[in-house]
């Protein structure tokens, strides 16, 4: 036999043997898979349920087959339009996850992982939530983010992009009703920013040197009980999954912008700018200088080369605000990660930007915008995402509840804040180690 025959053989052979160990790691229930039937992982994981396209956006809406709106209107999270439930319409089974046994088997999983385990108050029934405490920390909640210890956790880039909700997206566009205010709009009527179908294209004229044209994100509600679907409003913790839910709403402070940003060939400088509700924080993208400067209000705080990509060609940026930090990316390469000290604890910062926001005329509900001057500006897949806001039982987003978690116990939340019953509820709110399933790692 020749020695390419050889390696052929023995190639396929290896591929039988992989074949038949990766199926019977499955068999043996090493990496089962499980299909969820709640809403409690929602909007991230759903659980058997309706599904519409909205009538207006064309957006896809799921919601809760266990529970649908009484009143038979389904709210677009996106545009706010009213959709009708079609009581004859097919539930949608529930999402498969594939568990990793061996995951939880070697050590301790981490905190926003997603994982599986009986249920403390029905042991026959599996549950999927996300880790958000680890063993020995005292949990609480401020302003919807998670305390440990007394110290806000704060997620990387990566972590907010799997949690992250989306609440708005340019690429749907309400198409029916067609004289609604623009979502992303021109900040003053001189702007040299125009709008070609779901893109924005900034055009200076020849030789003109002016400060940061903008274009400004404006918020709608998205929810049932609003008089109008236009009224603006700030990001707050809704979505469409479960709407017959009747609770107090919450502002979510924590959001992300992300877009594709393609710039021509002139000199110039391209902004992303998002308030906290609080303070201001610009990312300047100067070319020009191939410097990226960023500030906090007008105080310049660092600059850094700006990293070489492919500006001409488009790039997509990401902008968040979240945990207390402010964080970019540029092509999913992170740019900045910079903590703040002061969201808590630093209350005379609080009272000194609370009485800047009050003499500003700015408007305190439009929190993101995009600027540019200098050079052509091509801005297009807009998506304004918000994180996840976590309340105590009683819907409440401040620290009124503490959780202890002894030395071997997890603290477990569903992404469905508002609905799951979870740590929160349970008279021993820790979820012992030993007694999880395996940790979620795919969708099927
Ligand atoms: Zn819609």
């Amino acid at each position: 036999m020749t020695p390419t025959g050889s390696f052929v053989r023995w190639g396929v052979l290896a591929l039988v043997i992989a074949a038949g160990l990766i199926r019977g790691a499955g068999w043996r229930g090493v990496w089962p898979a499980v299909r969820i039937t709640g809403g409690s992982m929602a909007p991230n994981l759903a659980g058997e349920h309706y599904c519409l396209i909205c009538r207006d956006c064309q957006m896809v809406i799921r919601y809760d087959a266990h529970a649908p709106p009484r009143d038979g209107r389904v709210v677009c999270w996106n545009c706010g339009a009213g959709n009708d439930h079609r009581v004859d319409q097919k539930v949608r089974m529930g999402q498969r996850v594939l568990i990793d046994r061996w995951a939880c088997a070697w050590r301790t999983p981490n905190r926003w992982d997603i994982v599986a385990f009986p249920m403390p108050n029905h042991p026959s029934r599996w549950a999927v939530k996300r880790i958000v405490g680890l063993p020995g920390e005292r949990i609480e909640f401020r302003r919807g983010d998670v305390v440990a210890n007394g110290r806000t956790v704060r997620k990387s880039l990566a972590q907010l992009r799997r949690m992250a909700v989306l609440v708005h997206d340019n690429d749907h566009p309400p198409k029916r009703e067609l004289e609604l205010p623009p979502r992303w709009k021109r900040k003053s009527s001189e702007s040299r920013w125009h709008v070609e179908g779901t893109r924005f294209v900034f055009q200076p004229h020849e030789g003109e040197k002016k400060g940061l044209d903008w274009l400004g994100y404006q918020h709608w509600p998205g929810y049932a009980g609003v008089v109008q679907r236009t009224q603006p409003s700030p990001i707050m913790d809704n979505d469409s999954y479960n709407q017959q839910l009747s609770r107090r709403l919450n502002v979510v402070t924590d959001i992300m912008l992300a877009c594709r940003i393609r710039i021509g060939d002139g000199e110039g400088c391209v902004a992303l700018e998002i308030t906290d509700l609080n303070d201001r924080y610009r990312v300047e993208l100067c070319f020009q200088h191939r410097q990226l400067v960023w500030f906090r209000n007008s105080d310049e705080l660092s600059r850094i080369p700006l990293p070489r990509f492919a500006y001409a060609r488009g790039v997509l940026v990401e902008f968040a605000w979240c945990d207390g930090q402010l964080l970019f990316a540029i092509d999913g390469h992170p740019q900045i990660r910079h903590e703040f000290k002061s969201i808590e604890g630093d209350r005379t910062h609080r009272r000194v930007t609370e009485n800047r926001q009050r003499s500003d005329s700015r408007d305190p509900i439009s929190r993101m915008a995009i600027g540019a001057t200098g050079t052509e500006v091509t801005v297009d897949r807009l998506r304004v995402f918000r994180d996840l806001h976590y309340l105590t039982p009683d819907y409440v987003d401040h620290h009124r509840n503490q959780w202890l978690l002894g030395p071997d116990e997890l603290f477990v939340v569903g992404d469905n804040i508002p609905l799951s019953q979870d740590s929160r509820h349970w008279p021993r709110p820790g979820m012992p180690i030993e007694q999880l399933w395996g940790r979620v790692w795919g969708i099927q």
